[in-house]
C-alpha cells in the first residue's frame, strides 16, 4: 500500500451545456470502485493468470481538500489565500497489479485490448489509465493507446479526437494517473482500451472511465448531410464532423454534435471550441436543396420509452438568413409501423432577438422506439446544434431489459452489483488513515494561526510604539522607519498580504521605491545622517514588501475601526490627499458605477478648494460646489476588503501625474470609509469606447479638425488615448511602481478625452468576465497577463508592457470583444503554456482594422516577446505613439 500525493490546480472551465452537462458528467463509473464486475471486464488476451482483465481497474481514491498555504481554514470572502486542491492517491494492490495483454499472441500487438462493458449505454467523457503497480516492482505501461466504443456490441467505432486523432498519449511511468477528456464525448455501452505497442515492449494497464448514464436513451439518429454556406467568401461548414455512424446519401445509424453535450454560439462563425473552422458547432441545411420545404430526422432509442419532450438547440441569426424552425411534426413508432396521429409544435417566432436558443418540442407522453421529426424551414437555413430528448422515469424503471442497471441510478447504487468485502476493509482502513492525516494538517494548520496571530501582536506593538513616534515627530521622513520596520517584519506582511497574487513571496515585487518616493527625495539628506536613514535604505533590499503595502500595514492590522482611525490620523497630517474631509459637505447626486469595495458616486463637495493641491487648483476646480467622485466602501466589509480599500488610498496619496486619477481627500473617522477622487466624466474607457464607432474617414480638406461626431471617434483620438496611458504607465515605471490590472476597464476618461489610469487595488466587479478564478485559488486577468505572471506568478514593468499592448488592441478595436474572444480560460492558459514553449504555436491578438503595420509589428507584437527583457520600456512606447501621431 502506498500513498502519493499529486497537487493539481482544478482549472474551471466554462464551456456551455446541454441537457447531459459534461462539466458534470464526470463521475467514475466502477472500475476503481468495484461496481463494475469482474465478469464485465474482459480482454483479447492476457499474460498471466495475475494479469487478468479483471486486474486492469485503475486503482485510485480521489480525494481532495483545500489546505491553506497561507493559515487560513476557512475560505475568505476575497480569493485573497492560497488554497490548493491536493488529490490523495491511494493504490492497493490486486493480481500482479494490471492487466498485460499476451502480446506475443499478436504479432503487432494492435489487436489486443481491454474491454469494459457498463450494462448501459453511458455517456463518457473522461477516460484514466495506470501502469502495472505490483507494490512498487511494476515497470510495465501503455504509452499509447486507442479507444474503440459500441452501442450494441457489434458495431465498433474508434474514437477520434475533433482533429481525427485516434492515438491518445498515455503514460509516461508506472504508478501516475493519467486522464484523457474524451472531446468528443462518447455514447456507448463497450468500451475498449487498446494499447499501442510493437511487441518488444510489454505494456500493462489500469483504467478508470469516467461520465454518467445516457439517460436520452438515444442509440443514433439519421438526418441528410450537413451543407455548405458561403457567407462573405467565407467557407462556412455545418457539417456533422463527429458523426460515428455510416454517411453514404445522410448520415445513417451514428451519434454525433446533436448530441454531444456543447451547443453553439450565438454567431454560428465562432466556436466554443479552438482552431476549428466557421460553423463548426452547427449542423445545418438550406431550403434550396430541400423542395418539399423540411429536413426529417429520424431518432432511434434503446427501447420504448414514454416521451414528454424534445429540446432542439437553433440558430436564430436572421440577419444572416437564419431562423428556429416554423414547423416541426413528429410521427412515433413502437414497432414496424409508423402511428397515425404526429405530434405538430409551431414555436413562437422571434424577430427580434438573434440569439441561439433551445426549443422544446411537448410530445404529450407518446410511447415509441422510433421518433421521425420534419422541420420546416422559416429562413433560407435551419441550424441545429443539439438535440436532447426528456422520456418519462415510469418507463425507465419498468422497460428495464435483463442485464441492465436501473436508470437514474448511478451504477454504486445498483443492488446487483456487490462490492467486495476485502476491499471495503482496505478502503476503509485507507480512509481513516487518510482522515488521521486531515486532522494533522488541520492541526498544523491551526498552530500556525495561533503562532502567526503571535507575530502579528508583537510587530503591531512595534508599529504602535512607531506611530507613536511619528505623531510626535510629525516628519515625513519618519514614515520610513515604519516602512522599514514592517518590512523587518516581512512574514507578517506576505502572510498577511497575499492576495491575488499568493504563490510566494518572490513573487511580490521587490521594492526600491521607498528612496524614490517624493517624501524620500526631500528628506534624503536628513535620513543620510540618521540611523534611521539605515533602516530604511537596508528595507529597500530585494526582500522588502511593497511600497504602498509597507505602509498600508499598520492600518491592515489594526481590524477595529478605533485603531484603524487612530492610525490613519498621521498620514492625515502629514500627506496632503489624505486629509480628511467634512462628510456633511458632501451631497450625493447620482451613482457612477459600482466596485468591488462598493458603489462609485457623484457628489458635491462644499469647500474641496481648501484641499486642493496648487497643481489642481485650476479655474474649472476652483468653482464651488466642485463635483467629485466618492468612492465607499460597503458597510458590510470584512477585514481583507477594508485593508485592499485602505491600500488602494495609500498607493493613490503617493501618485502625482496628469495621467494617474488623482485622490483628493479621504472621509475615513468613522467606520464608513470613502475616498475622494476627481470626477471623470465620461466613466471608464472600456464603456466609453464600446459605445463608439470609428470614423474612418476624417475630413481631409481640414485635417486639424478632428472634432468627433456624435458617437463616432477617430483613430488619432484613440493613438491620443494610448499616449497618455503610456505617459501615465512611464511615470508608473520611474517609481517602480508594478500595475498588475492594466486594461481599459481600469482607465478613466474625462473631459476632452483626457485619460488617467486608475484601479489601483485590483478591484473588479461589473467586469468580472475578464477575471479568471483558479478554483479556490486566484482571480486573475489572465486575457491581460503575461506568459510568466500566469505561470510563474511573476508581475514586473515588462509585464505591465504586455497588459499594456492588450490594452492598445482593446482600444484599436473600441472595446468591441474581450481579448481572444473565441478561446475559452482554459484555451487562454493553453496558448501562455505555447508562449512559454515558444515553438510558433502562440496565437497572437490579430491586427485591429484600423491598426497600421507599423504600430502592430514594431509596437503591439513587441509587447508579448516571450523574452521580458526584449519588450519595449513605457518610455520608447511613449515616444513611438507620440511620433505615429505625428506621422
Ligand atoms: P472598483 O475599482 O472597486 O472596481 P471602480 O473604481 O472601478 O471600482 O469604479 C467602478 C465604476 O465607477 C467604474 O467602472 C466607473 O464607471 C465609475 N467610476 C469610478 N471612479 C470614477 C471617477 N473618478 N469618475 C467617474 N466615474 C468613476
Amino acid at each position: 500500500m502506498e500513498f502519493k500525493v499529486i497537487r493539481l490546480f482544478v482549472l474551471f472551465v466554462a464551456t456551455a451545456k446541454a441537457q447531459v452537462n459534461p462539466e458534470v458528467c464526470r463521475y467514475p463509473l466502477g472500475m476503481t470502485g468495484g461496481q463494475i464486475q469482474d465478469e464485465d471486464i474482459s480482454a483479447s488476451s492476457y499474460w498471466s493468470e495475475s494479469t487478468a482483465a479483471k486486474f486492469g481497474r485503475q486503482l485510485l481514491f480521489h480525494f481532495y481538500f483545500s489546505v491553506s498555504l497561507c493559515g487560513q481554514i476557512s475560505l475568505p470572502e476575497r480569493s485573497s489565500h492560497c488554497f490548493y486542491l491536493f488529490f490523495f492517491r491511494l493504490d492497493i494492490g490486486g493480481g500482479d497489479g494490471a492487466w498485460c495483454p499476451d502480446i506475443m499472441s499478436e504479432p503487432h500487438g494492435l489487436k489486443e485490448y481491454l474491454q469494459v462493458d457498463l450494462r448501459s449505454l453511458h455517456f463518457i467523457t473522461l477516460v484514466g489509465t495506470q501502469g502495472r503497480h505490483a507494490d512498487g516492482m511494476g515497470n510495465e505501461f501503455a504509452q499509447r493507446y486507442r479507444i474503440k466504443y459500441s452501442r450494441d456490441g457489434s458495431n465498433w467505432v474508434s474514437w477520434q479526437d475533433r482533429k481525427g486523432q485516434q492515438v491518445i498519449e498515455g503514460n509516461r511511468n508506472a504508478y501516475d494517473v493519467v486522464l484523457k477528456d474524451l472531446e468528443p464525448p462518447i455514447i456507448a455501452r463497450y468500451v475498449r482500451f487498446m494499447p499501442v505497442t510493437d511487441h518488444s515492449m510489454i505494456v500493462c494497464m489500469r483504467v478508470e472511465l469516467y461520465g454518467c448514464e445516457w439517460l436520452d436513451g438515444l442509440v443514433s439518429y439519421n438526418i441528410p448531410d450537413g451543407q455548405q454556406m458561403i457567407y462573405r467568401d467565407l467557407e462556412v461548414s455545418f457539417n456533422d464532423s463527429v458523426y460515428d455512424g455510416a454517411s453514404a446519401e445522410g448520415l445513417t445509424k451514428g451519434l454525433g454534435q446533436l448530441t454531444d453535450g456543447t451547443w453553439g454560439l450565438d454567431d454560428f462563425l465562432h466556436s466554443h471550441i479552438y482552431g476549428v473552422w466557421p460553423g463548426y458547432d452547427y449542423v445545418g441545411w438550406s431550403n434550396r436543396t430541400f423542395p418539399k420545404g423540411y429536413v426529417e430526422m429520424i431518432f432511434d432509442f434503446d427501447h420504448v420509452r414514454n416521451f414528454t419532450s424534445m429540446k432542439v438547440h437553433s440558430s436564430n441569426m436572421f440577419s444572416r438568413g437564419v431562423r428556429v424552425f416554423r414547423q416541426v411534426t413528429c410521427f412515433f413508432r413502437s414497432d414496424s409501423e409508423w402511428e397515425p396521429g404526429p405530434v405538430t409544435f409551431r414555436p413562437t417566432p422571434d424577430r427580434v432577438s438573434q440569439r441561439a436558443r433551445f426549443v422544446t418540442v411537448t410530445l404529450g407522453d407518446r410511447t415509441a422506439k422510433t421518433i421521425k421529426c420534419r422541420f420546416h424551414f422559416n429562413d433560407v437555413w435551419m441550424l441545429f446544434s443539439e438535440v436532447a430528448f426528456q422520456s418519462g422515469s415510469a418507463v425507465y424503471n419498468t422497460s428495464i431489459g435483463p442485464g441492465k442497471h436501473p436508470k437514474n441510478t448511478l451504477p454504486v447504487d445498483d443492488p446487483t452489483h456487490k462490492v467486495d468485502d476485502s476491499n471495503t476493509r482496505i478502503l476503509i482502513g485507507c480512509l481513516v488513515a487518510i482522515i488521521a492525516i486531515l486532522s494533522a494538517i488541520i492541526v498544523i494548520m491551526l498552530w500556525r494561526q495561533v503562532w502567526q496571530k503571535m507575530l502579528e501582536k508583537a510587530s503591531r506593538r512595534l508599529l504602535d510604539d512607531d506611530l507613536t513616534a511619528r505623531l510626535a515627530i510629525q516628519n515625513r521622513a519618519f514614515s520610513f522607519r515604519h516602512s522599514s520596520l514592517s518590512s523587518d517584519s516581512g512574514s507578517t506582511s506576505n502572510s498577511t498580504y497575499e492576495r491575488i497574487y499568493p504563490l510566494c513571496a518572490d513573487y511580490q515585487e521587490p521594492s526600491r521605491l521607498i528612496r524614490k518616493l517624493p517624501e524620500f527625495a526631500n528628506s534624503t539628506e536628513n535620513l543620510k545622517s540618521s540611523s534611521l536613514c539605515t533602516a530604511a535604505t537596508a528595507s529597500g533590499s530585494d526582500g522588502a514588501p511593497h511600497y504602498a503595502e509597507a505602509d498600508i500595514i499598520s492600518l491592515q492590522e489594526s481590524s477595529d475601526s478605533s485603531i484603524t482611525a487612530v492610525n490613519m490620523s498621521p498620514f492625515t497630517g502629514t500627506d496632503p490627499a489624505m486629509r480628511e474631509f467634512p462628510r456633511e459637505k458632501l451631497s450625493f447626486k447620482e451613482k457612477l458605477g459600482e466596485g468591488q469595495f462598493g458603489e462609485v458616486h457623484l457628489c458635491e463637495a462644499e469647500g474641496m478648494q481648501d484641499f486642493l493641491d496648487e497643481d489642481l487648483s485650476t479655474e474649472e476646480i476652483s468653482k464651488s460646489p466642485l463635483l467629485v467622485a466618492v468612492k465607499t466602501l460597503r458597510e458590510d466589509a470584512n477585514k481583507n476588503a477594508r485593508n485592499d480599500f485602505l491600500k488602494e488610498i495609500r498607493i493613490m496619496s503617493r501618485l502625482r501625474d496628469p495621467n494617474i486619477v488623482r485622490l483628493l481627500a479621504v472621509c475615513v473617522d468613522t467606520d464608513l470609509l470613502w475616498m475622494i477622487t476627481e470626477y471623470m466624466e465620461n466613466g471608464d474607457l472600456n464603456q466609453f469606447l464600446c459605445n463608439l464607432r470609428l470614423n474612418e474617414a476624417p475630413d481631409e480638406d481640414k485635417p486639424e479638425q478632428e472634432e468627433e461626431k456624435g458617437d463616432s471617434i477617430s483613430y488619432i483620438k484613440l493613438i491620443s488615448m494610448a499616449v497618455q496611458i503610456a505617459s501615465g504607465m512611464k511615470y508608473l515605471a520611474s517609481l517602480n511602481f508594478v500595475h498588475r490590472d492594466l486594461a481599459t476597464r481600469n482607465c478613466l476618461v474625462g473631459k476632452n478625452y483626457t485619460i488617467r489610469i486608475a484601479d489601483f487595488g485590483m478591484s473588479r466587479n461589473l467586469y468580472k468576465g475578464d477575471y479568471y478564478r483558479i478554483q479556490g485559488r486566484a482571480v486573475l486577468p489572465i486575457r491581460w497577463m503575461s506568459w510568466e505572471s500566469i505561470l510563474l506568478g511573476k508581475f514586473t514593468m515588462a509585464s505591465d508592457v504586455w497588459a499594456f499592448g492588450v490594452t492598445l488592441w482593446e482600444i484599436l478595436t473600441l472595446c468591441k470583444e474581450q481579448p481572444y474572444s473565441q478561446l475559452s480560460d482554459e484555451q487562454v492558459i493553453e496558448n501562455t503554456g505555447e508562449f512559454f514553449r515558444d515553438k510558433g504555436k502562440q496565437v497572437y491578438l490579430p491586427k485591429p482594422p484600423c491598426c497600421p503595420d507599423t504600430v502592430y509589428n514594431d509596437l503591439m507584437l513587441t509587447c508579448w516577446r516571450r523574452n521580458a527583457k526584449q519588450r519595449p520600456s513605457f518610455q520608447e512606447m511613449h515616444a513611438q505613439l507620440q511620433e505615429s501621431m505625428s506621422a
